[in-house]
């Protein structure tokens, strides 16, 4: 059970001036996805229900890029030009943290799976099919 406890990690841009915090369990499962976007940045996505994510500081710092669909808001640092988390269109009511933006001492282990965004309707499907199936 302790394994699923939420903890609070901490996360940043490369400048520092966008600071967040993530409550997640020190076990996550993380996706790489293969789309135009995150096969650029190299993005880990770690998804997390809106409540679970908290801005510390940086809202002033933050520039939001729209593509596509226009359904995902992509943030970055206007200063470093990271993307330490957005939008995801996947659940546009909760956050994507950047896995790779997180300290990743808090986490005792890290799944990363693969997604694939460029057949991203297909892809969306089959991960529902998945936890549907998970919860029975
Ligand atoms: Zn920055």
């Amino acid at each position: 059970m302790s394994a699923l406890r939420r903890l609070r990690h901490t996360g940043a841009c490369h400048c520092g001036a966008v600071r967040f915090e993530v409550e997640a369990p020190a076990e996550v499962e993380a996706l790489s996805c293969n789309c135009s976007i995150c096969a650029r940045t190299g993005y880990i996505h770690l998804i997390v229900e809106r409540q679970r994510f908290h801005l510390v500081q940086g809202a002033e710092a933050l520039a939001e890029y729209r593509f596509g669909s226009g359904t995902a808001r992509h943030y970055f640092c206007r200063i470093c030009g990271i993307k330490p988390f957005y939008v995801p269109r996947s659940k546009p009511d909760g956050y994507s943290v950047n896995l790779r933006c997180v300290d990743r001492g808090g986490f005792s282990r890290v799944d990363v799976v693969d997604f694939d965004g460029r057949n991203w309707e297909a892809a969306f499907a089959a991960r529902r099919a998945e936890s549907d199936g998970a919860r029975g």
